[in-house]
């Protein structure tokens, strides 16, 4: 069932979006070479908590951590460890906070030092087919009009499609209804109305997008070891227009 937010909700929606991106802002100068994931874990769980919030992720489902950090070929739901990155690496960070029972999410792929121009071509337009979703956002439309903005800017660029992963509605839970798959048909799937919060996130890949889930259960990985970037904002849809609950 999709829930419609009032506008007190999406201000504290708003105020939720907003610790996640302070977070993101927060984390950025840490991703370096020579950096433990796990460091970048725990300095953002005491960020978050510091903020008055809590994190959406570690012990949904029992994931047992804030953030999913995806080095490389991981795609999604990545553990933070003793890895240390590396010069050349992508790393996407997903980030969830619960602020006054209300949630934010976010993910973004960052470049660990020089990376190489495949890579930098893999977060340029995997970052723009986010805003390709976003741009299709409105009163009126359907789900299914984000879904295939989405796979038509990703397929123009000949990057690959992650489907088993879809964006979902954003709420007092931080998985919703409805779900917003990137890839579908044109006028498909739920109406957009006033007061609609979903996670929009494009996952793309430079080669196969089938997915293989590592032995810890959670990790999703590209089967044939290609790159996989991940952006995603949390918005609100409302008459007014769209809002970024996630950015600046
Ligand atoms: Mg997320
Ligand atoms: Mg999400």
């Amino acid at each position: 069932m999709i829930s419609y937010k009032s506008k007190r909700e999406i201000e504290l929606l708003k105020q939720a979006g907003h610790i996640v991106y302070l977070t993101h802002q927060f984390l950025a100068p840490y991703i370096k070479p020579g950096i433990k994931t796990m460091e970048l874990e725990v300095k953002a769980e005491k960020f978050i908590r510091d903020h008055g919030a809590t994190p959406s992720f570690k012990g949904y489902d029992g994931f047992p951590y804030t953030l999913c950090i995806s080095v490389n070929d991981e795609i999604v739901h990545g553990f933070p460890s003793d890895r240390i990155l590396e010069e050349g690496d992508i790393i996407s960070i997903d980030i969830g906070a619960c602020y006054k029972g209300y949630h934010g999410d976010s993910a973004w792929t960052y470049p660990v030092g020089k990376i190489s121009k495949e890579n930098e071509y893999l977060l340029e337009h995997t970052k723009k087919a986010l805003y390709e979703g976003i741009k299709k956002a409105k009163v009126g439309a359907r789900i299914g009009d984000i879904s295939y903005a989405i796979e038509q800017y990703a397929t123009k660029y000949n990057l690959g499609v992650v489907k088993e992963l879809v964006g979902h509605g954003v709420g007092t839970s931080v998985h919703e209804d409805p779900n917003v798959p990137n890839y579908g048909k044109k006028g498909t799937g739920p109406k957009i109305k006033d007061g609609m919060v979903i996670a929009i996130e494009p996952m793309l890949t430079l080669g196969s997008p089938e997915i293989y889930i590592l032995d810890n259960d959670w990790t999703v990985v590209t089967e044939d070891g290609s790159n996989s970037a991940h952006f995603e904002h949390t918005i609100a849809i409302t008459n007014e227009g769209v809002e970024i609950l996630t950015g600046e």
